[in-house]
């Protein structure tokens, strides 16, 4: 595995991950995101609710076959009240699309996101400018 993973997050979409996690903290916020991956680098565009998602204590859970048909789905965002944002093994087992994010409090600046690949290694994230999201039809 020589490619080195790049997530690009613009800086609206990681405050509207933060606004949402703040929103529901104690308990855990979920969120699918879209965006597109090219030569290594995957640029996220949009935020996605997922039906699906229970909020509570502990961890959450969704069916990633609901979304097989919508391929600008590149992984999803969910938060670690505790701060602690590494993953568990049950993230790592629902593990869907390309990256996994997670967010801790006090959901603000730079380090409190961290990414990770399907083998729970470390994804860089750049955050780059606004970009407009949530009013283009996919197709
Ligand atoms: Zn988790």
């Amino acid at each position: 595995m020589s490619d080195k993973l790049v997530v690009e997050v613009p800086s609206n979409i990681l405050e509207t991950i933060y606004a949402g996690a703040k929103e529901l903290y104690p308990r855990e916020s979920f969120l699918l995101l879209r965006g597109k991956k090219s030569k290594g680098r995957i640029k996220i565009n949009d935020l996605l609710l997922a039906p699906f998602a229970a909020h509570g204590h502990g961890e959450v859970h969704f069916n990633p076959y609901m979304f097989t048909g919508d391929f600008s789905l590149v992984g999803t965002v969910h938060s670690h009240p505790s701060g602690n944002i590494t993953p568990s093994h049950v993230d790592m087992n629902y593990f869907f699309g390309r990256v996994l994010m997670i967010v801790g409090p006090p959901f603000e600046g730079k380090d409190c996101i961290a990414a990770y690949d399907s083998n729970a290694e470390t994804v860089s994230i750049e955050i780059t400018a606004p970009v407009q999201c949530g009013d283009e039809e996919f197709y």
